[in-house]
């Protein structure tokens, strides 16, 4: 599979449109416009790719909105060099996007067969994250730990408290929080107990999968 001129011009398409939206980082806009997000989903949704929309990867799962990848990312405010944990590793696009952004970034994926299919596409794109796991992203990774950003791409019905303990002081955790739909919420550790609450209108994600679905 290729990414040809004509994917060049539609990624562009979808800058201006996420821009128009609202997304002003200019490095989070240069990512979306350079990662092959047509290389990312699956054949049939190939003609799709290019729209500001979620579509099903496998495993029931979804490829984020681009704007919404932006949106959580842009709210990180990462700079090269920041460690990251991304909670739901998915198709791999949010990785690459971090990637992009110069974050050293570690992964959770709860899904055996996307944490084997993207473990192995990623790095053929170049992209290389520090570690991705296999495992449950409500425990976050505390043997790495601590993060300057936490990010979760499927909507929590709560807060895991180990994503807000692994955050170093002045680290940012964003994470969807609701059932049906979702309040994009983001807490920011200003000392080992004070973490300041910041909430950013409602989005709609899959769920963050718990022991018992
Ligand atoms: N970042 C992904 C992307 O760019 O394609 C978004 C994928 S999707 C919206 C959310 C992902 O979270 C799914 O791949 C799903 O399997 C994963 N997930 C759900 N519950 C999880 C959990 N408890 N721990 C880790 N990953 C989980």
């Amino acid at each position: 599979m290729k990414d040809t001129f004509k994917h060049k011009g539609l990624r562009q398409q979808l800058v201006n449109i996420i821009e128009a939206k609202g997304i002003k980082d200019p490095k989070v806009l240069k990512a979306i416009g350079k990662i092959p997000r047509h290389l990312f989903m699956d054949s049939s949704f190939l003609d799709h790719a290019y729209q500001d929309k979620a579509f099903p990867i496998a495993a029931d799962q979804t490829i984020s909105q681009p704007y919404t990848v932006a949106f959580q990312t842009e709210l990180l405010k990462i700079k090269p060099g920041d460690k990251i944990l991304e909670i739901g590793t998915g198709s791999g696009y949010q990785t690459a996007v971090l990637c992009e952004l110069g974050a050293k970034v570690y992964s959770i994926e709860r899904q055996n067969e996307l944490f084997k299919k993207t473990s192995k596409f990623l790095p053929k794109l170049g992209y290389r994250a520090k570690k991705l796991v296999f495992g449950d992203g409500y425990l976050g990774l505390e043997e790495e730990a601590p993060f300057d950003g936490i990010i979760v791409t499927a909507g929590a019905p709560y807060v895991p408290k180990p994503l807000l303990s692994q955050l170093k002081i002045g680290g940012r955790l964003v994470i969807p929080v609701g059932d049906d739909i979702q309040v994009m919420t983001m807490f920011t550790r200003k000392g080992p107990k004070e973490y300041e609450q910041e909430e950013f209108g409602e989005f709609r994600f899959v769920p963050l999968l718990g022991d018992k679905n």
